[in-house]
């Protein structure tokens, strides 16, 4: 009886051991294979770090990163004129001299947050530096122009630690990372339908998506694609949100 015990248990030990590799330990960018240092970060950050939001409820939230920039503006007329809801992480240094843009995603009701001040990999700086060279002095820059609500971070390339999403967390500054990414600025994925495609094979309730409000090349399929997926999703029942109304 032990005997059989035993090898039940090695047996299970295998599976489980076998699963998880193919989850967590394969490098890929989608849900269910998101990476699993973010699947732990949220876990471990008591909200204040998040991949994804509720697994049974239809929204998702499409994000963007790298702007403002002219593309901003293409993008927000796309959301507005499906009544969708972005969120607009932005560049500290980009924030100067695009003024207008700034104004239009709020007056639209997107979410503006901070990706930085000059999009360093941040994962070596310690706690302090990161607050002050870049989450702290974007946010001094986006209250130049008026806008002194930012509680949302995205760290350029998603290189966080957890003791910094920790140390943020006391600055109540929340993490936002992502649970598909559309690889828009890889000229191998971003152009003929390819992003749409790997949106609708991927989309699911509560989603985060990663895309760029910056010209990385094919930006034109870019903003077809983007308007496929809200005609897609709207007729799967999501709803697009930004990453503050995300449940
Ligand atoms: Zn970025």
């Amino acid at each position: 009886m032990k005997i059989v015990r035993f090898w039940m248990f090695f047996l299970c030990f295998l599976v489980i051991k076998s699963n998880a590799k193919n989850v967590f330990e394969i490098k890929k960018d989608s849900f269910p294979f998101i990476e699993k240092v973010f699947l732990e970060h949220q876990k471990n950050s008591n909200g204040f770090a998040i991949a994804y939001g509720n697994l049974s409820k239809k929204e998702i939230a499409l994000t963007f990163d790298d702007g403002p920039t002219e593309v901003s503006k293409e993008i927000i007329k796309i959301l507005n004129k499906y009544h969708a809801k972005g969120t607009f992480f932005w560049v500290g240094h980009r924030i100067k001299n695009n003024e207008k843009i700034i104004q239009f995603a709020r007056k639209n009701g997107h979410l503006i947050a901070n990706h930085s001040w000059n999009h360093e990999n941040g994962f070596s700086f310690s706690n302090e530096f990161l607050w002050e060279s870049q989450v702290e002095k974007t946010l001094n820059e986006f209250s130049k122009y008026g806008i002194t609500d930012v509680q949302y971070f995205r760290p350029p390339f998603g290189a966080i630690t957890q003791n910094q999403i920790d140390f943020l967390a006391t600055k109540n500054i929340k993490t936002v990372l992502w649970s598909i990414t559309t690889n828009d600025w890889d000229p191998k994925e971003n152009s003929d339908d390819l992003m749409f495609q790997k949106l609708k094979k991927n989309m699911h309730s509560g989603a985060i998506v990663l895309f760029h409000d910056f010209d990385y090349g094919n930006l034109d399929s870019k903003l077809k694609d983007l308007e496929k997926i809200l005609i897609y999703g709207i007729r799967k029942g999501y709803k697009f949100v930004t990453v503050a109304n995300l449940n």
